[in-house]
C-alpha cells in the first residue's frame, strides 16, 4: 500500500533501519536521566533547530501531539482572553478546546478562499493570546507568511500558530509568531506519538509571569526539564530517537521547502488539467502540503474505493467537506514514484 493520508502519514523509508538499530543500540531501555538519554535529547534538539532554521534564542520541547499543545497554550499563555483566528475544522476545534478550558476564546472566521483581513472588527486587549491555523488541514488551505507578518506588526499580542501538518515541509517564519507547534506523524515523515512546540523569549517570559505550575505538563515545568536535557515524565524515547536520525538525513528546510512548493505546483496543475476540481480555487491561499479535491459524494467515494483497490490510500474528506473531498498529503517522506503511481491512477479513472 502506499498512502497519501494527510495524517498519520508515510514514514521515511529510512525509519524500518533506524527501529532495528534504536533496539540494538540499547537507548530505547536506558533511563531517562542518563547520560545517554540526555546527549541524545541535545543533539535531536540540536538537528531540528539546524535543519529547519529555528532562531537560537527559540526554544524546542518535545511533548504527546499538537492536541496537547492546545491545553498547554490555554493553561500556560492565556490569562484574559484568546482570539482564534480560523477557516476550518482544526482552528475550530482549537477555539472550542481553548474555550472548555479558558471560557475565554473568541472567534474570527473566515472563508475558505479568503485571506483573512485585519480590520476593525478584530478587538484584542494586550493579554490576549492570537491563536491562527499556518495550515489548516481540513480545507488545504494555508496563511502567507506575509499575513503572518502583518499580523505581527500590527499587533504587540502573543501569536501561537499550528503548523501541524506544514512544520518541517515548507519554511515557516518563525519570528512572526511566539509559540509554534505539530506533530511529528505530519511532514516531518515519523511514527505518530510526539509533538513539537518551539517558544519565544516572549512566550517564556508570559508564562514567567503567568507561573502556572500545576499540571504535569505546564510549559515551566517541561521547559525546567528540557533545559537540563530532560523531560517532565518518561518520554517517547524511541520518538526522540527517531527524530534525532531523522534530523541528521534529511536535507535543510529551505532544499525540502523548495521541492514541496514544485510538487504542489505540479499537483495544482495536473488535479484540473484532468477533470478534478480543486476545493480552493484561490490559488494564493492554496496550501502546498495539503492539496485537496473536490467532487460529488459519489464519485469521491468511487475514486477513494478505486484507488484502494489499486494500493493507493487518499486521505478521507475532513470536517464540512468530509464526503464530498479527498486530501492528498504532498509531505516530503512520499517519492517521486509513488506520486507518479498516484497520477497514473488518476489519469486512468478519469478516462474511464
Ligand atoms: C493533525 C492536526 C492536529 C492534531 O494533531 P495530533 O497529533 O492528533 O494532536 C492539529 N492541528 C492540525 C492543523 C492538524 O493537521
Amino acid at each position: 500500500m502506499i498512502t497519501f493520508y494527510p495524517g498519520p502519514s508515510k514514514v521515511y523509508h529510512e525509519v524500518g533501519q533506524y527501529l532495528q538499530e534504536a533496539v540494538e543500540s540499547g537507548i530505547i531501555s536506558a533511563n531517562h536521566r542518563s547520560a545517554g538519554f540526555m546527549q541524545m535529547l541535545e543533539h535531536a534538539i540540536t538537528g531540528l533547530k539546524t535543519k529547519l532554521n529555528v532562531p537560537d534564542e527559540y526554544e524546542v520541547y518535545f511533548v504527546s501531539s499538537a492536541t496537547e499543545c492546545w491545553e498547554i497554550i490555554a493553561e500556560n499563555l492565556i490569562s484574559e482572553g484568546s482570539l482564534h483566528i480560523y477557516n476550518g475544522a482544526f482552528g475550530e476545534k482549537w477555539m472550542e478546546y481553548t474555550q472548555k478550558l479558558t471560557g475565554s476564546a473568541r472567534s474570527f472566521e473566515f472563508q475558505t478562499n479568503e485571506t483573512p483581513v485585519l480590520n476593525a472588527d478584530i478587538q484584542v486587549s494586550a493579554n490576549d493570546v492570537i491563536c491562527v491555523t499556518h495550515n489548516e488541514t481540513s480545507n488545504g488551505t494555508a496563511l502567507s507568511s506575509a499575513f503572518l507578518s502583518t499580523l505581527r506588526a500590527n499587533f504587540d499580542n502573543i501569536i501561537a500558530v499550528d503548523a501541524t501538518s506544514s512544520m518541517a515541509g515548507v519554511m515557516l517564519p518563525w519570528q512572526s509568531a511566539d509559540v509554534w507547534y505539530g506533530s511529528v506523524q505530519k511532514c516531518f515523515g515519523l511514527p505518530a506519538g510526539m509533538g513539537v512546540m518551539i517558544v519565544s523569549p516572549k512566550a517564556v517570559e508570559r508564562a514567567l509571569a503567568i507561573g502556572n505550575r500545576s499540571h504535569y505538563n505546564s510549559l515551566l515545568f517541561i521547559r525546567d526539564n528540557f533545559l537540563k536535557f530532560q523531560t517532565p515524565y518518561t518520554p517517547n524515547t524511541l520518538g526522540i530517537y527517531l527524530m534525532d536520525r531523522v534530523m541528521d538525513q534529511v536535507a535543510p528546510i529551505e532544499h525540502i521547502a523548495q521541492e514541496t512548493r514544485e510538487r504542489a505546483q505540479d499537483w495544482y496543475s495536473f488535479l484540473p488539467q484532468n477533470c478534478y476540481a480543486l476545493l480552493v480555487e484561490n490559488e494564493s491561499v492554496r496550501s502546498e502540503t495539503v492539496v485537496a479535491v473536490q467532487d460529488s459524494k459519489e464519485r469521491i467515494a468511487a475514486i477513494k474505493k478505486a484507488a484502494f483497490q489499486e494500493g493507493i490510500v487518499l486521505g478521507n474528506g475532513y470536517g464540512k467537506d468530509k464526503e464530498t473531498s479527498f486530501r492528498i498529503a504532498n509531505f516530503p517522506a512520499i517519492t517521486k514514484n509513488e506520486i507518479k503511481t498516484l497520477k497514473e491512477f488518476l489519469l486512468s479513472f478519469t478516462s474511464k
